[in-house]
C-alpha cells in the first residue's frame, strides 16, 4: 500500500524532526562526568562536543552544566532516553528503525539489556523531510510530552498512595491519573509512576461504525449504546420494520462512534506497572483474557497493520483517529487491516509469541500521540468493558 508507507515515512520524518530539536540539546554533566566520557556515551567526537559548546578548557565542566550533543554531518542525531518497561524493540518501533540497527550504533550486545536512564543514539533511521512536507500531519502525529516520567515507585507491603506521595513530594491525585488506578487499589510488587499524564480514550464520536447483532439486542439498545438513534440506524442500514433484525447481522453505526472493547466480555484486571520477568520489567497494558479466536474489534477508527515477533507474536498496530497508536499482542491470528472503523474484527485472540502455553489473552497497549504508554484500565472500565 504505497499510501500508508509515505504517509508512515512522512510521519516517522516528522517526528524526527521534532525529537532532534528537542533533545540534540539536553545533556546535564553529572559528578564523576569528564567530557570524554559524555563524548563517548553519546556516540560524538570529543573536538564535536568542545566545538558545539564553545568550551575552551575540555578539562573544566561543571555539575549542572548543560551541554549540547550535537549531530554528525548534519545527520540527524537522536537521543532517546530509556523509560520503565521499555525494550530495544519498542524503541525501534517507536523511531522507525530496527533493533540490530540500534543495538550496533550503541554497541549493544545483548539485546535484552537496557537500562532505565540509558541514553540511546538513533541517528540515520529515517528519511528527514523538509518541515514543509509535513505540516499537514503536525497535530495528529507529533508526541505532545516526550519522556517526562519523573521516577518510579515500587509498592511495598503496607505503603498505600497516600503514604508514597508523601514520600515522594507529589500528590496523591498524581498518582492515581499517571498509573490509571482506580478506587485507591493498589498492589505490593507493582511499580507506580509517580507522575505523568494519563488518559481516558472516549472514541472519536463521529465517523462510521460497525456493529454487529448478538442474542437479546433491540435496535434501540444498539442505537442508545452509540449514541445514535433507531431512525438514524434504520437509515443507515435500510432497515424497514426496526423490531426485524437478526443476530449476526453488521449494521454500519452512522454516528456518534463510541469507544469499541477491543475483546468482548473479557476478564481483565488492572495489572499495570506488575512485575514481569522476575521484576526486570514492568506490565505497560492490560491483559483481556477470552477464549481462543474470540474476535478482536478495533477499539476506535483508524490505520492498522500487521507485525509478528518473538515478543509480540502477531501484533496488530493501531494508528487511531482519536490520535492514540493502540497495539494488541499474542493473537492467533489478523483480521481487518488498513483503514478500519470502531468495531471491525482486525484479529483473534490467541496466544502467540512469548505468551505461548498461556491462557489466550490479548495484550492492549495504549500510546496517546505515538508516545508514552498509559494504562489502557480506564479506558476500558469508562467504556463499559466490565
Ligand atoms: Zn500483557
Amino acid at each position: 500500500m504505497p499510501f500508508t508507507r509515505s504517509f508512515r515515512a512522512l510521519t516517522v520524518g516528522t517526528v524526527l524532526a521534532l525529537l532532534v530539536t528537542l533533545f540534540s540539546v539536553d545533556y546535564t554533566v553529572k559528578r564523576g562526568d569528564t567530557l570524554g566520557n559524555i563524548a563517548r556515551d553519546n556516540g560524538v567526537s570529543l573536538a564535536a562536543l568542545v566545538e558545539a559548546n564553545d568550551i575552551s578548557n575540555p578539562n573544566l565542566i561543571r555539575i549542572g552544566q548543560i551541554l549540547v550533543i550535537p549531530g554528525e554531518e548534519g545527520e540527524p542525531e537522536v537521543i532517546h532516553v530509556v523509560a520503565r518497561g521499555e525494550t530495544l524493540g519498542r524503541i525501534a518501533y517507536k523511531y522507525g528503525s530496527s533493533v540490530s540497527a540500534l543495538a550496533k550504533r550503541n554497541g549493544i550486545t545483548n539485546l535484552n539489556l537496557i537500562r532505565i536512564g540509558q541514553n540511546l543514539i538513533i541517528s540515520g533511521t529515517a528519511s528527514t523531510p523538509s518541515s514543509g512536507e509535513t505540516s499537514g500531519e503536525e497535530n495528529t502525529e507529533l508526541p505532545t510530552s516526550p519522556a517526562i516520567h519523573s521516577g518510579s515507585h515500587t509498592v511495598g507491603r503496607g505503603e498505600s498512595i497516600k503514604s508514597i506521595a508523601a514520600d515522594h513530594g507529589v500528590t496523591v491525585e498524581q498518582i492515581t491519573r499517571a498509573n490509571g488506578i482506580i478506587n485507591g487499589v493498589i498492589f505490593a510488587g507493582y511499580s507506580l509512576l509517580l507522575d505523568g499524564p494519563g488518559y481516558v480514550a472516549e472514541g472519536t464520536g463521529k465517523g462510521e461504525g460497525t456493529y454487529t447483532v448478538k442474542t437479546g439486542d433491540r435496535l434501540g439498545d444498539i442505537a442508545a449504546q452509540h449514541g445514535t438513534t433507531i431512525s438514524q440506524l434504520s437509515n443507515a442500514n435500510n432497515i424497514s420494520n426496526p423490531n426485524l433484525i437478526r443476530i449476526g447481522q453488521v449494521l454500519v453505526v452512522p454516528t456518534g462512534s463510541r469507544w469499541v472493547c477491543p475483546v468482548e466480555n473479557a476478564q481483565f484486571t488492572n495489572s499495570w506497572g506488575a512485575p514481569r520477568g522476575g521484576g526486570t520489567r514492568w506490565h505497560e497494558g492490560t491483559d483481556l483474557g477470552s477464549y481462543r479466536g474470540a474476535p478482536v474489534y478495533a477499539p476506535t477508527s483508524g490505520n492498522v497493520t500487521f507485525k509478528t515477533g518473538s515478543i509480540g507474536g502477531k501484533q496488530f498496530n493501531l494508528r487511531g483517529d482519536d490520535g492514540v497508536m493502540y497495539i494488541g499482542a499474542h493473537m492467533e491470528d489478523f483480521g481487518k487491516s488498513g483503514r478500519v472503523n470502531a468495531g471491525d474484527v482486525i484479529g483473534y485472540v490467541g496466544s502467540s509469541g512469548n505468551a505461548e502455553g498461556t491462557s489466550p489473552h490479548l495484550h492492549f497497549g495504549m500510546y496517546p500521540n505515538s508516545g508514552d504508554a498509559v494504562n489502557p484500565y480506564p479506558s476500558l472500565i469508562t467504556n463499559g468493558c466490565k
